[in-house]
């Protein structure tokens, strides 16, 4: 095949244009499987499920109390009203002593309930700073994340401003290439790594970088310049820069 030297000039360029485009979109994935977002998140999902199982337990033990108080309220107005008929001193000596025992009784009923009460205080005091805490710990994890996102979308911002750049250079440069070398070039691109055309360098292919032997390189020497030569190795498109 022949092709003029410019020619091939210029599919080195769109090599190195695609080469570029290789690595944008190489970048671009590895910024969308973050690893650092992806854990920020998981911790995200875990602190809030944290935090809806202790606000629930808050409000469990919340109800816990009310009871409690009712319990205690319950016992302190019987207390008020067995005092009061103590003191107004009606009723048989039998009675009044029934009374006074009772008494006795509800106080230590009192007390116990008292305890109780001050136990489930005690929990949601507990609860409370466990929610303080979480929330704490969410608000920090949400500014690094927002942090991290907004410095992910930059970069990726910028790579896909940079691959549009090269995009449209590749547009301008395709059609200024024969048609034939062009469909070559894509050929072995797309079963080479990418890399359809290399240059020569010195002796060695800019490809697959295997020096060439001297019989290989006393033909490439006497070939013209329009002819397209491939590397016997890696059969790449194998151009001549002066
Ligand atoms: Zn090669």
């Amino acid at each position: 095949m022949k092709a003029s030297h410019l020619d091939q000039e210029r599919l080195l360029a769109l090599q190195q244009i695609d080469i570029d485009l290789l690595k944008i979109a190489h970048k671009i994935k590895k910024f969308s499987l973050n690893s650092n977002l992806e854990s920020l998140n998981r911790s995200l999902i875990d602190i809030k499920n944290l935090l809806i199982a202790a606000e629930t337990e808050k409000s469990d033990i919340q109800h816990e109390l009310s009871r409690s108080e009712i319990d205690v309220e319950q016992v302190v107005s019987r207390i008020e009203k067995d005092e009061k008929r103590l003191a107004s001193g009606t009723g048989t000596p039998k009675e009044l002593e029934q009374i006074q025992h009772e008494l006795g009784t509800l106080a230590k009923r009192r007390s116990e309930l008292e305890e109780v009460e001050l136990e489930i205080m005690v929990r949601i005091d507990d609860a409370s700073k466990r929610i303080t805490d979480l929330r704490k710990q969410l608000t920090s994890l949400e500014v690094e994340l927002t942090k991290v996102q907004s410095e992910l979308e930059i970069e990726v911002r910028n790579l896909e401003s940079a691959k549009q750049s090269s995009l449209t250079a590749r547009e301008a440069l395709t059609p200024q290439i024969e048609k034939e070398l062009l469909t070559l070039y894509e050929k072995i691109r797309g079963s080479s790594d990418g890399l359809g055309a290399a240059q020569l360098v010195g002796d060695s292919c800019g490809g697959c970088h295997l020096k060439l032997n001297a019989a290989e390189m006393e033909k490439i020497k006497s070939l013209s310049d329009d002819e397209v030569f491939r590397c016997e190795e890696c059969r790449r498109i194998l151009i001549r820069v002066k």
